[in-house]
Formats: C-alpha cells, sequence, structure tokens
C-alpha cells in the first residue's frame, strides 16, 4: 500500500512513525524544508517518555501528482486544508482513499471539494505530538482513533485502512456517526483551547477558579445548542466531559496556547469561530463564543505589532 501523509508535522510525523512499522510504503509531505532535510539526514526522531527512537522514513516537500496512492492522510492544520485537498486528489489512486483526523468544523467538507465524497474518511484521534525542532517531535498523549465514511457508508475499504491502524498499533475503531464524534472532539476544544490560549493557563488549570469553569460551560452550552439546531444531539453532560479532559491532561498546554505562545496562526476560525458560523445560519445567539472567537482573532492580528 502506498500512503502519503500531507502535513508532517507533530502528528503527521507520528503517523507516519506508526504507519511505516507495517511496511508498507510511507511519504510524508511537508512544506517546512528544514524539517524534510533533517528527516530525510538523520531520520525522524520520536521522543516518547524521555526516550528518542530514530525512525526510517522518506519526507518530500512536494505532494506526488502521480495517482499512485491508496492512502492520503491530511495532517496540515484545518486554516490549510483546502490548499492541500487538490494536491491530494492528484497523488490518490481511483480507488484510494483521504482521511482526516484533524480536529475543528469543516475538514471533511473542505477535502469532499475535491476529493469524491465515497473516498472521504473522517474521524478524531486522542494521540497528542509536539513537534520539538526540525526532524524531532514528542509524542505527548496515547488515545483511540475514530474514523468513518463522511458520506455515511461503511464499506470494505475502510475496513482494509482500520486493520492497517490495528497492525500500526493505532488503536482505533469505525464509527458509522462520524459527525457526532466531530462534534464531541470539537466541544472538547471549545472548552478548553481557546480560553487557556488566551489566559496563558494548562488545561488543568480551568478548574482551579469558579468564573474559568462557568466561562467554559457557557461556551460548551452554546455549541451544544448549535449542535441540536444542526440535527446533532450531544449528551447532557458536554460540561462535565470537558471538565474530565482538562483534568487528564491537567499539565498541557492546548494546542492553540501553543499557537499563539509561538505567534502562530491558531485554529480558531474551524473551532470556536464555526460555532459562530453555523449559529448565525440558525439565527442563535453565542455571545461567549463570539468574545473568544474575537478574542483570538485580535491576539492573531497583532503578533507582529512589535508596540505589544
Ligand atoms: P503542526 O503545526 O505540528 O503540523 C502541521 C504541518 O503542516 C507543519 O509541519 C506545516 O509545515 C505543514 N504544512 C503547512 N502547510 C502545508 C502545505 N501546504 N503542504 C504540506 N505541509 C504543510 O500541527 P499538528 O499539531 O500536527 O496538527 C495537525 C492537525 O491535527 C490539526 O488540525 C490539529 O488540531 C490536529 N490534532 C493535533 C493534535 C496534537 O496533539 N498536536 C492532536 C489531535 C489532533
Amino acid at each position: 500500500m502506498n500512503i502519503t501523509i500531507i502535513g508532517a508535522g507533530a502528528m503527521g510525523s507520528l503517523f507516519g512513525s506508526f504507519l511505516v512499522r507495517t511496511g508498507e510504503s510511507v511519504l510524508l509531505v511537508d512544506t517546512w524544508q528544514e524539517h524534510v532535510n533533517a528527516i530525510n539526514t538523520r531520520g525522524l526522531g520520536v521522543e516518547f517518555n524521555g526516550k528518542i527512537k530514530r525512525v526510517d522514513i522518506v519526507a518530500a516537500h512536494d505532494i506526488p501528482a502521480d495517482g499512485k496512492s491508496d492512502l492520503v492522510i491530511i495532517f496540515v492544520k484545518s486554516t490549510q486544508t483546502e490548499q492541500v485537498a487538490p494536491g491530494a486528489v492528484k497523488c490518490l489512486k481511483s480507488n484510494g482513499f483521504v482521511l482526516t483526523l484533524q480536529n475543528g468544523m469543516g475538514n471533511a467538507d473542505g477535502i469532499a471539494k475535491y476529493v469524491p465524497l465515497d473516498r472521504v474518511i473522517a474521524g478524531t484521534t486522542s494521540h497528542g505530538a509536539t513537534l520539538l525542532e526540525p526532524g524531532l517531535i514528542r509524542h505527548a498523549g496515547v488515545g483511540p482513533t475514530v474514523m468513518g465514511m463522511w458520506s455515511e457508508k461503511s464499506n470494505a475499504g475502510l475496513e482494509n485502512i482500520k486493520e492497517l491502524f490495528l497492525r500500526a498499533g493505532i488503536d482505533t475503531r469505525i464509527d458509522d456517526n462520524i459527525p457526532v464524534v466531530i462534534w464531541k472532539k470539537l466541544v472538547i476544544n471549545i472548552g478548553i483551547n481557546a480560553i487557556t490560549a488566551l489566559t496563558g493557563i494548562r488545561n488543568g488549570s480551568i478548574l482551579d477558579a469558579p468564573p474559568t469553569g462557568e466561562l467554559v460551560r457557557s461556551a460548551v452550552e452554546e455549541a451544544c445548542k448549535v449542535a441540536l439546531a444542526h440535527g446533532v444531539e450531544l449528551p447532557d453532560n458536554m460540561a462535565d466531559q470537558v471538565f474530565k479532559v482538562a483534568k487528564a491532561t491537567g499539565s498541557n498546554r492546548s494546542s492553540m496556547g501553543q499557537d499563539v505562545d509561538n505567534r502562530r496562526q491558531t485554529e480558531i476560525d474551524a473551532i470556536n469561530g464555526a460555532i459562530v458560523t453555523l449559529a448565525e445560519e440558525k439565527a442563535i445567539s453565542v455571545p461567549v463564543n463570539k468574545t473568544l472567537t474575537a478574542l483570538i482573532q485580535t491576539v492573531q492580528k497583532n503578533y507582529n505589532n512589535k508596540e505589544n
């Protein structure tokens, strides 16, 4: 099987390091040339529990337009999904699949603008990773991966990909209702990411002060209302689930927090911003998510303003 991973940052590299264990052909594609060069010269370094393993894997700067990939995994940030999706089509075999396990809303639909719907697989992963330097990632958290057809119909091709992931040591299950799976992960990110990013706190600290908890609960309840208006019923206790994840990942800085710390563009538009857009479609008021979105957008806009 030929596997191409587009976006070989923390997560793309991590999944590449898993999948290459199966003996299948894996190509990492990333526009960051220094990272590509480091992987090709020294191997990909994967730090786990303080130990670094070197993984022999091939990286490239450009997506091959050769129509030979059985599986393309998109692991760029959600802001770049539609930029890379046309390239994914060009490297994909006609019976191949494009998989997204990215965070946020809109990735699968963005891919489906270019890739036939019955070739799109979407899902979530609870693995966590951080890019430390060119050619070196940290595997920061282990958890299940869930995937399903975006078109709602499961098929034998999807089963083969699940089997491939299991052979690679990735704990994976298929779910026939992937929109709900994605919504649940979205709501976790809605509760944690922007609030930790704006306040500079670690995930666990959202539990420390009652006003922070109330803010999290309000953002999550707004999101659940919007989900319901779009036909997705989420469990009543989503806020409690957010608190549970915040506790379990207490010492982590959220990905949006890391983006803000490093003055990188965040995924706000696909997370709290997606709630604002989806709420407008149904004339629902979401003041907390609107405020969180506007504040992160303001922070991003002023990264290069030296007077701040
Ligand atoms: P990252 O920033 O570490 O990696 C993204 C990579 O994409 C970068 O290396 C960048 O150079 C590359 N890239 C950008 N534009 C490109 C292009 N046009 N072509 C090819 N490569 C390009 O991000 P990440 O943390 O790996 O996250 C990827 C996705 O996975 C996000 O949606 C994120 O929310 C999600 N996710 C992350 C984690 C985590 O723990 N890091 C966990 C679950 C889900």
